[in-house]
């Protein structure tokens, strides 16, 4: 068997292993040298491929483009608080709005809850709010939801240092119930600020707030998970928030087959520079 047949093999192997440990949880156990000693899908794919450059992108995302002042109305952009448009860095960005109390959640938070990972991720992936633990924390999705979110990550050969994690909310709204529409026109110039500094090439909404807020509509999410969009030059794809899977591990699943999706569109864009063909684009 040649090497590259046996990469795929022990990959496939692993890759299903995983899968069954996302779906019944620690009573799989994966032999370490096994998944220390293969390469990634990634470096296989990369491998196979000669000769293969990767596209300049894929060493800065430079895909997601959007101006931001459009989402603050005029009269706010001369306002003191604003000044964030002219952020230069994510560091920056924190520094200019990590005590805003533009909305009611302001005053109520712990903690002020921006994001975290590689600050020029390829793949950003953008939950709801902060919940209990987060606002604690001041990081976003480390409870129960987020240690899922890390073995998803996990299974499809990312570690969480590889890609951006966020909100649409910096603050957490009281007892987790669902942000409010204000809230979130009130905080969304910040996110998408991170965004056209992070310019990523891949955009995962967790849940369906994250996809409505970031697609601008009314959305159902048995119509659209699993599927691309375009998002302002970026691929936009939906699946479930992991907190969802919490209460509902049925859909894991379906959240296994989304995440193989975008691990395999990823491979592609590592391999060639071509994206998934969007079915649709945000409003
Ligand atoms: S949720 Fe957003 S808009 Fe509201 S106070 Fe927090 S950072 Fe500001």
């Amino acid at each position: 068997m040649s090497n590259e047949r046996r990469a795929h093999f022990l990959a496939t192997a692993v890759g299903l292993l995983e899968h069954l440990r996302l779906l019944l949880g620690e009573r799989v156990c994966i032999p370490e040298a096994y998944s220390q000693n293969i390469p990634s899908m990634q470096q296989v794919a990369v491998e196979k491929s000669e000769p293969s450059l990767p596209p300049e992108s894929t060493q800065r995302g430079r895909h997601f483009h959007f101006d931001v002042s459009t989402l603050v109305p005029m009269s706010r952009i001369f306002d003191d608080q604003d000044d964030f448009l002219a952020a230069q860095s994510l560091d920056e960005l924190y520094q200019r709005i990590h005590t805003c109390t533009k909305c009611p959640l302001g005053t109520m938070r712990t903690n002020f809850v921006f994001g975290t990972g590689n600050p020029s991720a390829d793949i950003v992936f953008i939950g709801e709010a902060p919940g209990a633990d987060e606002d604690l924390k001041g990081e976003p999705f480390v409870g129960r939801a987020g240690q899922l979110l890390t073995k998803i990550l996990a299974a499809i050969k990312l570690e969480r240092s590889d890609v951006y994690i966020c909100n649409i909310l910096k603050c957490r709204p009281p007892n987790n119930r669902t942000p409010e529409p204000s809230e979130i026109e009130q905080c969304k110039p910040y996110l998408y600020k991170q965004l056209s500094l992070i310019e990523p090439t891949f955009v995962v909404a967790l849940g369906l707030t994250a996809a409505e807020t970031l697609l601008g509509r009314k959305l159902k999410m048995s119509h659209v998970r699993g599927k691309w969009f375009d998002f302002y030059g970026a691929r936009l794809l939906i699946t479930y928030h992991p907190a969802a899977l919490l209460r509902n591990p049925e859909l894991k699943r379906d959240t296994w087959e989304d995440v193989q999706e975008l691990r395999r569109a990823y491979d592609e864009f590592l391999r060639s520079g071509n994206l998934p063909e969007p079915i649709g684009n945000a409003e």
